[in-house]
């Protein structure tokens, strides 16, 4: 089986969210957008996919590396990948784990089989956290949204609060300075309302200094907060360090910083985090796996950032111990449960009554595309 051809297939649809020269958005009303799905097709009919991808990348720097290799040699594959990220022509990251997402998808397609057995089964749910959508509003917002997501079961909540957004002017804002005051205002409202069963997290998104990271994360102690996630700018280590040595709160991280795999194996090594994280936007599916595998030799967690397919199939190959939870959403009020975007039929996340996501078990990375409604609104 050799790769015949690397497709970028267009198409228009819609999205509802809006970002703001800040680069944070806020709830807003449906849009038209474009998106796409990169497809690998070899020569005997198989193919595999995955959500997005860009043409121009494709064909400069993807086809002339893959066509004509044999597409189950995945870790051959990913490390020709790894080293086209390290240098120029530069690919990046997020196109590099996409491409290994599709060839696993292939593989799973090929075998009947969906990634989390191909890694190997670990279990077919995963608690999920309800992770909010940032600036809400008011702390009573939070609350009644804290309140709804324990309502349909959910055992835990992330509370992403004021961020890009001046909560007293209902403004985009610059990242920083932040609002750790207003942010703590949130959080102990819904630790309030909540109760104490219910864990909870704080995500400020990067808005803190090192003295606003310190402060919050000893008041979130007292609240009881499970983790306090990227708190500050992932491009320093050493104040994640400083920060990391001095609270009892674990600190997880980090979620943006380049370099997938290698990076976040020195953010291991320099106590600057006490739960790493990572997605597959940072070396697919294969580098998630192997950040996986080298926290559960540590005896740290490795808390995988954002929903999706590739997520849910990584998780139901991980064991609880390594990788807890399922991060479900962004929700805001009367949006508890996601809803499937028009190009594939389900979610990647179905939740059953008691807050775990019940794991895909169909071929790949179980995507169920309607190709029919790509047809219809493709770009040519
Ligand atoms: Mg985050």
């Amino acid at each position: 089986m050799k790769i015949s051809d690397i497709e970028v297939i267009e198409f228009r649809t819609w999205k509802t969210g809006h970002g703001t020269r800040w680069g944070y958005g806020v709830e807003g009303k449906r849009r038209p957008s474009r998106n796409a799905i990169t497809k690998i097709s070899t020569d005997d009919g198989a193919a595999g996919y995955a959500l997005g991808g860009n043409r121009a990348v494709m064909e400069q720097l993807i086809k002339p590396l893959l066509l004509g290799e044999d597409p189950l040699d995945r870790e051959k594959l990913w490390n020709w990948l790894d080293q086209l990220t390290s240098r120029g022509p530069k690919l990046a990251e997020r196109d590099m784990g996409l491409v290994d997402c599709a060839l696993w998808d292939l593989a799973g397609r090929v075998t009947g089989l969906p990634i989390n057995k191909l890694l190997g089964g670990a279990r077919d749910k995963v608690k999920a956290y309800a992770s909010t959508a940032p600036n809400l509003g008011p702390p009573e917002v939070y609350v009644e949204h804290a309140l709804a997501c324990k309502q349909r079961g959910y055992k835990a909540y992330k509370i992403h609060a004021y961020i890009c957004w001046n909560p007293h002017t209902a403004q985009p804002a610059p990242q920083l300075p932040g609002f750790p005051r207003e942010d703590l205002e949130v959080c102990r409202a819904v630790r309030e309302a909540v109760g104490d069963d219910m864990v909870l997290m704080l995500d400020p998104y990067g808005v803190y200094t090192l003295e606003e990271a310190l402060w919050v994360g000893r008041e979130l102690e007292k609240l009881n907060f499970y983790w306090l996630e990227h708190p500050m700018i992932e491009t320093r280590m050493e104040p994640y360090r400083r920060l990391a040595r001095e609270l009892s709160i674990a600190i997880c991280s980090p979620e943006h910083a380049p370099g997938g795999l290698f990076s976040r194996a020195e953010w291991l090594l320099q106590g600057a985090a006490d739960m790493l994280r990572t997605d597959i936007y940072y070396g697919g599916i294969t580098g998630c796996w192997k950040l996986i595998n080298v926290c559960q030799a540590f005896g740290l967690q490795c808390e995988l950032h954002m929903s999706g397919w590739a997520h849910a199939q990584l998780l139901g190959a991980a064991p609880a111990s390594t990788c807890e939870y399922y991060e479900r959403g962004l929700l805001s009020p009367g949006k508890d449960d996601p809803q499937a975007v028009p190009y594939l039929r389900g979610i990647p996340d179905p939740l059953d009554d008691e807050g775990n996501v019940v794991i895909s078990q169909r071929p790949g990375l179980g995507l169920d595309i309607d190709w029919d409604y790509i047809t219809e609104h493709r770009i040519r």
